[in-house]
């Protein structure tokens, strides 16, 4: 029974690896300090509530579980936020995940799994995007993770003993098949969560932010993966360091997109919600296409996702959303 060092454990996307790792068996301990995550949402194992902030906790901690691989959420996602309060994003994203690697250092523990994410590539020159592709983020959110990839890349050249995955995440979407969890912020800013909270009557009308993007119908084009296969990938990830794999950087995404008016055309299919729609102007920094080549995680790893179906990702998330 392997133990799991989990940061941000109660997060929309760590509360899924939770599940997906208690549910396959493992020992799961949760560190969070539920700025934006919720107690309720963890389905497995233990919370410590604290901050990576606090070394001395996050020491003691890790000394008395002595987790066989960790698992960092643990972090802000705004990008709007990030542009007006970088250091904000460089003290969290970068600077506790520093704090995180020093205690890892000095308790010699090693096969940790890192959430990153698509925006380290900024603009993309082609697509699908491979790994290889440049790091070029166009906010500091991107930025701040781009930074903590290179933090690891260098640690794991240093120290033999110490193996890490990358994993950068596309349009993570959806919730758990049977609603016991999902996306739970205060100001939700993604496309599905705001189509449906529009189709919910939480918003009078779902803005379209630029319609003249050099794309099939004008609309930018994402790689939405649902979130239980995101975490599948985390385990996937984990094992392959536990075989002895390398350190590696992998994408996750389905490897094909849609637009923002294929995302709207299904929203209101699900909910069954003919909402308003406004077109509007562009909104900054949005790239028009961000597609995921995932062939390296699944060449690497043996991912095989579960459910490459938007409508389903539409449906989870519609299903939640009305809990909420
Ligand atoms: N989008 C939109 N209206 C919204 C929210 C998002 O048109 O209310 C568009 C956004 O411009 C982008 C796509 O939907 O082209 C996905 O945006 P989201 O914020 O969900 O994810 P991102 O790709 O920025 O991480």
């Amino acid at each position: 029974m392997k133990r799991i060092f989990i940061t941000g454990g109660a997060g929309y996307i760590g509360s899924h690896a939770v599940k997906v790792l208690g549910e396959h068996g493992y020992e799961v301990l949760t560190y969070d300090n539920l700025s934006t995550g919720h107690r309720e949402s963890i389905l497995y194992g233990d919370l410590v509530e604290g901050d990576l902030g606090d070394k001395d906790l996050l020491r003691r901690t890790l000394r008395d579980f002595r987790p066989d691989g960790l698992i960092h959420f643990a972090a802000h996602i705004e990008v709007a936020e990030s542009v007006a309060n970088p250091l904000k994003y460089y003290r969290n994203n970068s600077a506790n995940a520093l704090n995180l690697l020093e205690v890892l250092a000095e308790l010699n523990l090693s096969n940790l799994i890192f959430s990153s994410t698509a925006a380290v590539y900024g603009i993309a020159d082609e697509i699908p995007v491979k790994e290889e592709a440049p790091l070029a983020p166009i906010n500091p959110y991107g930025a701040s993770k781009s930074i903590t990839e290179r933090f690891l890349s260098d640690f794991s050249s240093a120290r033999s003993d110490f193996d890490y995955v990358a994993l950068r995440y596309f349009n993570v979407a959806g919730a758990d098949s049977q609603a016991r969890i999902g996306q739970k912020y205060n100001n939700a800013t993604h496309l599905i969560t705001r189509a449906l909270k529009t189709a919910k009557g939480e918003y009078e009308k779902l803005q379209v932010f630029g319609t003249d993007y050099p794309t099939p119908d004008g609309t930018c084009i994402r790689d939405y993966i649902h979130v239980d296969d995101l975490a599948a990938a985390h385990v996937d990830a984990l094992c392959y360091l536990f075989e002895g794999g390398p350190s590696a950087v992998f994408n996750c995404g389905y490897g094909h997109g849609y637009s923002v008016r294929e995302v709207i055309d299904v929203a209101r299919k699900v909910t069954c919600v003919d909402f308003s729609v406004e077109d509007t102007g562009r909104r900054d920094g949005d790239p028009p296409a961000l597609v995921a080549d995932s062939s390296k995680l699944r060449r690497t790893t043996g991912w095989r996702p579960q459910h490459d179906n938007l409508e389903y990702i539409v449906r989870t998330a519609w299903e939640w959303e009305k809990k909420l």
